[in-house]
């Protein structure tokens, strides 16, 4: 669940604001597209979402989290709500795949045992099982992708942000990838994907979100990319 009224942020050395008065929910279950052209806020709405980035002004309501108001004991269990994928997957190169999601589970401080049965379970959901004991590099993007998809689904969070999340991908493996994100919405999780990709969105008939100049200029269930 997402709930933004009026979110506003400003950079400390920027003279116009990235966000100008942000409103939109997103009810849990929901899939939407955060489109608009590059500057005009998508990626610092993101990290706000993922409590990286502190809002100036505004009410962010997010998995029954006052996101606004969190404290730095809060923090690490708001996040552990939130999924995030990154166009450069950033994955650990020095581990495999299995110890890659494994790490995610331990920093959480998950038991072994069920650091185990999940991250078997999401290997096979993904189609990983077979490339558990390679590395990042011995993966093409399309597979490092699915890596960092599974880990973002992990700890079960309630929703899941991408961030460009096919930008280094050809166009068959993006598709691979959107219709993973599709997957893991129809479990039931809360997606919302930036892009720049117009022909997947147009393919997806998903809701979507424009922003520009750091406002919301259109919101459209089954919306096209082309305003
Ligand atoms: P998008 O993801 O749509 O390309 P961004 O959220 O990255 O947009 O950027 C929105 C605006 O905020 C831009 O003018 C950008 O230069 C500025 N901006 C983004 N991140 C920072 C930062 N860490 N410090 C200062 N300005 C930033």
């Amino acid at each position: 669940m997402i709930h933004l009224r009026n979110v506003r942020k400003k950079y400390f050395e920027q003279e116009q604001p990235a966000l100008r008065g942000v409103t939109f929910r997103m009810k849990p279950g929901e899939f939407a597209f955060l489109v608009g052209p590059s500057g005009s806020g998508k990626s610092t709405l993101l990290r706000i979402l993922h409590g990286e980035e502190a809002a100036s002004s505004g009410i962010i309501l997010v998995n029954n989290y006052d996101v606004t108001h969190l404290d730095r004991r809060q923090l690490p269990y708001y996040r552990r709500t939130v999924g995030m994928v990154y166009q450069d997957f950033r994955l650990i190169s020095d581990r495999t795949v299995e110890e890659n999601l494994a790490f995610a589970m331990r920093v959480i401080g998950a038991p072994d045992k069920e650091i185990r049965e999940r991250v078997a379970e999401v290997l096979e959901q993904l189609e990983l099982t077979g490339h558990r004991h390679k590395y990042p590099t011995e993966l093409s993007g399309g597979e490092q992708q699915r890596v960092a998809v599974a880990r973002a689904i992990l700890n079960h969070p309630a929703l899941v942000l991408a961030d460009e999340p096919t930008g280094n991908l050809d166009p068959k493996l993006s598709y691979e990838v959107m219709k993973l994100f599709e997957r893991i919405n129809e479990d039931g999780t809360t997606v919302l994907v930036v892009t720049h990709e117009q022909s997947l969105v147009d393919q997806f008939h998903k809701r979507v979100i424009r922003l520009e100049e750091g406002k919301i200029i259109a919101d459209k269930e089954g919306g096209s990319y082309q305003p």
